[in-house]
């Protein structure tokens, strides 16, 4: 079915959008003007992010203002101003050059959504230091993983989530030199440090360190369809396109109340839970709690919150309680909803609406891009089902692929899907400052993101007449979970470590909350039984190493996996036979599971 576009009447909106003439700001933007609105570090020592989101804060007239809002398990929050943020981030700076950390060492953490981590991440900035920062909900295995991948030098994590995740890593971790704990109480485990302690003795006056614009800044992992999680690099010029995609994508003014339910163990909950609200000077809410229809709908209410940045799966998951209408929530403030990680149905879009007298923007980015890159913005009308137009400073293309799903080429260039309606790979001119410098390591890898002077993002969209993208798929395997992407080769790994398990095929099935959520199918070694109670040992296996956010919570017994004569599991053959779709050119196939 197709849905009405919602119109807006900008007159009636309590702000002027920041971007009213779409046209207009496009055809006059540069990223050389968007990088005047940030002030670069004093003496002109380069640009730094931390410096643009915490201490021009501090050192101005938004000292005594509200950064960061922490909501607690109770509901009563605590506060830390610009200009305590930047005493405590300097603390951590002075902590770590204390321990020999410096320009360019990796500092990782595994914490949940509490101050130490906002003051971790970008005291780490502040020393020149590079911060990569892992989802709590990990197992060890993800963890470690990561750890080795980035070479973290240190890691910053509570007493609990160490001796459950991290302590039996340390073996298999040489470049791990330092563990610090938040919570060690004057008591620290062997082999850690009392962050609490060596903050108290650190000095809060350093300066933050010179950083040029191509300078490493942060590391975020994602996932492909083979081989190993690839850590995307990030520089601090990406700031720019921090501010100016919050600016338009997120209009944000500056008295807002904003929040974005992200996690910053994914790229949303850094670029936009920590940087892009501080680099405007706003408040941030972070509630430190997981997800609750009644709390959410209470801080929204209660906090006054005017900018919500969120998922699809929690709105859906909003939507499914139905608890709005119970409530009867009030939302005064609420001038401007936007989500993003994967498909936004349309009948959401229009929920919003009704719940919240706001429909909500989808917009599209990814690990890679840094930043909003397609967006539905606050001035423009909405076709609900459409993740919107580029921002300004984005050019975006549809990329011809062949039946090998390799882009076309002619003549050097990559032939372009022009036509209305067309599918093509979304494709992306390098070019804007947030976009991820490589992939650490894995040049090659990289260098495969490239065709004809496009950057291929690895979904197929389709744009009509007036330039709104649609969604259409990811061209490749990876499974897409609740706003988390995963890989299947890392799942399949990991289950092919327990006993019974010979070989296994992972995909990712429709699931109306989650989007997808993670099934397994498993060929078991001679010998062992498929029955109940495999099955839930194995899964519990896969949740105690992986962690719940990325084990399969689906798992089926197979006779013999599908494979191409390489060897090589079809999982599209895997998911074409679940779904009950057509199984496509087969001739390829060695084993008929
Ligand atoms: P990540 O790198 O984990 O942020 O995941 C990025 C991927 O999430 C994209 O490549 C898309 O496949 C998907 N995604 C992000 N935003 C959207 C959206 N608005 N609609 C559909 N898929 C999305």
């Amino acid at each position: 079915m197709s849905w009405p576009t919602i119109s807006k009447n900008v007159d009636a909106f309590p702000v002027q959008p920041n971007l009213l003439d779409y046209a207009a700001v496009r055809a006059g933007f540069t990223w050389a003007e968007a990088r005047t609105a940030l002030s670069g570090l004093p003496g002109g020592r380069g640009i730094n992010i931390s410096y643009e989101a915490v201490d021009r804060h501090a050192a101005g007239a938004r000292a005594s203002a509200e950064a960061l809002r922490f909501i607690q398990a109770n509901g009563s929050s605590t506060s830390m101003t610009y200009a305590a943020l930047a005493e405590q981030t300097s603390r951590f700076a002075s902590v770590l050059r204390g321990l020999g950390i410096g320009r360019g060492d990796r500092v990782f953490s595994v914490l949940g959504r509490i101050p130490e981590l906002y003051i971790a991440v970008l005291g780490t900035l502040k020393n020149a230091s590079v911060f990569c920062p892992l989802f709590s909900a990990f197992g060890p295995e993800p963890i470690r993983m990561r750890l080795q991948l980035g070479s973290g030098r240190a890691l910053v994590t509570t007493r609990a989530l160490y001796r459950k995740k991290v302590s039996q890593l340390r073996a298999s971790l040489p470049d791990l030199r330092h563990v610090l704990l938040i919570d060690s109480d004057g008591d620290p485990e062997p082999g850690t440090l009392d962050l609490a302690r060596l903050m108290l003795e650190a000095t809060p006056y350093g300066e933050t360190a010179a950083t040029a614009p191509e300078d490493m800044a942060l590391l975020h992992f994602t996932s492909g369809t083979t081989g190993k999680p690839k850590g995307a690099v990030h520089v601090h010029d990406a700031v720019v396109a921090h501010y100016a995609t919050g600016r338009y994508a997120l209009d944000l003014h500056p008295a807002d109340i904003y929040w974005c339910t992200a996690d910053p163990g994914w790229v949303t909950g850094t670029s936009y839970g920590i940087i892009t609200p501080l680099v405007h000077g706003i408040t941030t809410i972070v509630d430190q709690e997981e997800m609750d229809p009644l709390r959410w709908y209470r801080i929204l209410t209660e906090e006054q919150v005017s900018i919500w940045y969120t998922a699809p799966t929690a709105l859906r998951m909003l939507m499914k309680s139905g608890s709005g209408e119970a409530v009867r929530p009030d939302f005064p403030a609420l001038r401007f909803i936007a989500s993003v990680g994967e498909p936004l149905n349309p009948e959401v879009v229009m929920w919003g609406q009704k719940a919240f007298g706001q429909p909500v923007h989808d917009n599209w980015w990814q690990t890679e891009t840094g930043g909003i890159m397609i967006a539905n913005f606050a001035a423009m009308p909405i076709r609900p089902g459409s993740m919107g137009r580029p921002l300004p400073g984005v050019d975006a293309a549809l990329v011809a692929r062949d039946e090998n799903d390799k882009p076309v080429m002619h003549e050097g260039t990559a032939v372009l899907v022009n036509d209305p309606d067309a599918v093509g790979e979304l494709a992306l001119r390098p070019g804007w400052p947030s976009m991820f410098r490589g992939y650490l390591g894995e040049e090659e890898r990289y260098r495969r993101c490239f065709a004809g002077g496009w950057y291929l993002t690895g979904d197929l969209a389709r744009r009509d007449s007036d330039g709104y993208y649609w969604f259409v798929g990811r061209g490749d395997d990876v499974i897409k979970s609740s706003g988390h992407l995963i890989g299947p080769f890392e799942v399949e790994s990991l289950l092919m470590e327990h006993e019974a398990v010979a070989q296994a095929g992972v995909i990712g099935v429709p699931d109306p909350v989650a989007g997808e959520v993670v099934k397994a199918f498993v060929e078991l070694r001679p010998g062992w039984d498929p029955d109940e109670a495999l099955r839930r040992d194995i899964i519990g296996f896969a949740r105690k190493r992986l962690g719940t956010a990325v084990a399969p919570r689906l798992l089926d017994f197979t006779a013999a996996l599908p494979r191409t004569r390489s060897g090589k599991i079809l999982r599209r053959l895997l998911k074409a036979r679940e779904l009950g779709l057509p199984e496509g050119d087969t001739s390829t196939v060695e084993v008929q599971g």
